[in-house]
């Protein structure tokens, strides 16, 4: 299924392997406050020190705006790293230069070395060849597993590629084989919950995935715009006008193919956008002009729950209503339970919010596969190549 050479097809014993590792996690007064990332690049780090490579950690971190900015600096995850591997990790204060040739020239078999944010040099974004070779000097071979940055032809996923002989990491690979072998060969019935605030944001995906779904269930904020497509009053609810005639495109399509698309039948609005305005339960033809749709309701609830609760393969990005604020939460709360309760299905997870519900609720090891790639698994999923992996040497090569 997955056409690239992996770092299982080389041999990486006394190399310099420079490894582009998703490292973006979020920070708060220089404290890493969730290390799924850095635990999901473990595996491949670990077989690389296993097997006597000399490993060189690059990533971004945030945006900086192409210069060195401390708020940005990768130097708290190092710490993180060295725990998690229960070994020390080399910090260098920078991304190419002297200081770190010189760290390179004196590495080990077995030692890891972390550089300092990508995105500190105007390179990395641009793309620039100068600064791509600069990143392959330091290296014998190039491993990949940034899934989160493989929809981006940036120096560190797509430039040093040109210079250095390129191998999936284990995340990457495994990222890619999910979601494809969900598009291809999925268990049937199959189906995709999808939610968050926007419609445009997925419009692709939607479209992709009624092409392979049995069935498409919509809630969160994007239903309004579906909901506004079949006529529906849906108050102040937040909905994106010039996207409501391509949604009845998506709507005449479903039927077209015979995909059952589940809308929400009824709903918690507010008055407004608070976790204390006031709320009740309606349904969706009694939507107030003066109200928003904040949540699905109870109704809603019990008819998602039946369609996930039949499925053999089941795909959720987007959270149901503001799942943020307690009073909207038990639509995402129930939907993620129902997924997590489906122990027959492969059921896949992506997208950062939706995520975060999914661990707000703990529920994260209760799904077959977490996404940690928020826009590459949504480009993954349309169907556009992903320059990332596009570059990696093929299988048969
Ligand atoms: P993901 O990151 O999982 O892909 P999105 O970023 O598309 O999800 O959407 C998540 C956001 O959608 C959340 O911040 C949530 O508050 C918002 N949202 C969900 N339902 C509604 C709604 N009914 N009205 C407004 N915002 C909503
Ligand atoms: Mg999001």
């Amino acid at each position: 299924m997955f056409a690239k050479k992996t770092v299982r097809d080389v041999e990486v014993r006394g190399k310099r392997v420079l490894v582009r590792v998703d490292f973006n996690v979020p920070l708060a007064d220089g404290i890493v406050t969730d290390d799924t990332r850095i635990r999901a690049a473990l595996p491949t780090i670990r077989y690389l020190i296993d097997h006597g490579a000399r490993v060189i950690l690059v990533s971004h971190l945030g945006r900086p705006k192409g210069a060195p900015d401390p708020a940005f600096s990768l130097r708290p995850v190092r710490a993180v790293l060295a725990q998690l591997l229960g070994r020390n990790v080399h910090f260098i204060g920078s991304v190419v230069g002297p200081d770190v040739t010189t760290a390179v020239e004196r590495m080990v078999d077995g030692e890891v070395v972390m550089l300092e944010n990508l995105r500190f040099e105007p390179g990395e974004k641009a793309n620039d060849p100068a600064f791509a070779r600069q990143l392959a000097a330091l290296a014998d071979i190039y491993v990949d597993d940034a899934f989160g940055a493989a929809h981006r032809a940036h120096a560190s996923t797509e430039g040093v590629t040109h210079y250095l002989p390129a191998y999936a990491g284990m995340l990457l690979a495994r990222e890619v084989e999910t979601l494809s072998a969900m598009l291809a060969d999925p268990a049937r019935p199959f189906a995709a919950i999808l939610g968050g605030s926007k419609v445009s944001d997925k419009f692709g995906v939607i479209d992709r995935l009624l092409d392979v779904v049995d069935t498409l269930i919509v809630g969160g904020g994007m239903c309004f715009t579906f909901l506004a497509a079949k006529g529906v009053d849906i108050g102040t609810s937040i909905v994106e006008a010039e996207w409501v005639e391509p949604a009845k495109k998506m709507l005449d399509k479903a039927s077209e193919r015979g995909v059952g698309l589940l809308l929400p039948v009824d709903f918690v609005v507010a008055d407004r956008f608070a976790e204390d305005a006031e709320c009740r339960i309606v349904g969706r033809e009694e939507i107030p002009g003066d109200w928003m749709g904040l949540d699905i309701g109870p109704t809603t609830i019990e008819l998602f729950k039946t369609a996930i609760s039949d499925a053999r393969t089941i795909f959720w990005n987007g959270p149901m209503g503001v799942f943020e604020m307690k009073p909207y939460q038990a639509g995402t709360r129930e939907v993620a339970l129902a997924v997590a309760r489906n122990s027959r299905a492969v059921s896949v997870v992506g997208g950062g919010d939706s995520v975060a519900a999914l661990k707000k609720f703990d529920l994260e090891e209760r799904v077959t596969f977490v996404s940690t790639g928020g826009g590459a698994s949504m480009k993954l999923l349309e169907g556009a190549p992903l320059p990332g992996v596009e570059a990696l040497l093929d299988q048969d090569s």
